[in-house]
């Protein structure tokens, strides 16, 4: 048996980071529905590079009327452990958008889809070590997925406190999941927020991310490095509140999808 320390990933080095790397085919082998608008698209990637929870890869494809693919960011949702070759990638559909409307109503198992990455200095590892609090509001929650799948995966017990912010449980990525894993790993917590929902008693909170929320929740955890991920106007407002918190600018980590 494989003990967590031989398979645990490394940080890579930021001269790996940045290196180019070539766009492959990798192949859909499943297509899941995880809210009305959300899927993850699981890839097989053939000449994988080992990646590290928080990162991204780009996905670029067709579209019709257009010269050149256009080339979209998807951060992976799954954990490097055991199987780095295989990548959740969990995709929102923005209405109106070009990219991610085709990947979440047109993709099939079998299709081919064009890859590259990974990327992003967004990471986490044990050898960081804790407590974590980790901020997601939407299809912000997939690395922080990855984080919380890996730490399961390599072993390791560092407390993680979730925020996590949807409409409602319809559309919250990953719900049944996220309560099933705290149940299990004493080390989890996960404190649902719902914008559009002001009953469903599985959520902590009804109403957007906001100071308060954030304060009282960093008063439970006093973590030692925070991660947040969403739209930009809501990974500004928590950040700032951290730093406020008095965290250093270096502990709290942070990634927009504009
Ligand atoms: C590092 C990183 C990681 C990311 N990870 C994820 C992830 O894991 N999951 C996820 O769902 N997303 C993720 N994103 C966001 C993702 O990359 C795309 O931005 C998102 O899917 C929208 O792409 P799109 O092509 O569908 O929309 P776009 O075509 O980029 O359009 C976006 C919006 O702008 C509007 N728009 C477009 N063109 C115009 C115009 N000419 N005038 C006015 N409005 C216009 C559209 O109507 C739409 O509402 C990530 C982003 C980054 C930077």
């Amino acid at each position: 048996m494989q003990m967590a320390s031989e398979l645990s990933v490394e940080t890579q080095p930021r001269r790996e980071r940045s290196r180019p790397k070539p766009w492959q085919f990798g192949k859909v082998t499943h297509v899941i529905v995880e809210t009305p608008e959300t899927s993850t698209l699981r890839i097989e990637v053939p000449d994988a590079a080992q990646f590290v929870p928080g990162q991204y890869y780009n996905i670029r494809i067709p579209i019709p009327g257009r010269e050149r693919p256009i080339q979209r960011a998807y951060s992976v949702g799954s954990s490097p452990v055991p199987d780095h070759s295989i990548i959740d990638v969990g995709i929102r559909e923005t209405p109106g958008g070009l990219v991610s409307p085709v990947l979440v109503r047109e993709i099939s198992p079998g299709d081919l889809l064009e890859v590259r990455g990974p990327y992003g200095a967004f990471t986490w590892t044990e050898k960081e070590a804790g407590p974590l609090l980790l901020v997601g509001a939407g299809s912000g929650v997939v690395p922080l997925m990855s984080m919380i799948r890996y730490q399961v995966a390599v072993g390791s017990k560092y407390e993680m406190h979730l925020i996590f912010s949807s409409k409602n449980r319809e559309f919250a990525i990953y719900a049944d999941e996220l309560d099933e894993l705290a149940k299990t790993n004493d080390w989890l917590k996960v404190s649902h927020t719902f914008t559009r929902d002001d009953s469903d008693s599985s959520a902590r909170y009804h109403r957007r991310i906001d100071s308060e929320m954030i304060t009282e929740i960093f008063g439970e955890t006093s973590p030692k490095l925070a991660y947040i991920c969403g739209p930009p106007e809501v990974v500004e407002k928590a950040e700032s509140v951290l730093l406020e918190l008095g965290m250093q600018a270096d502990s709290v980590r942070t990634e927009k999808y504009d």
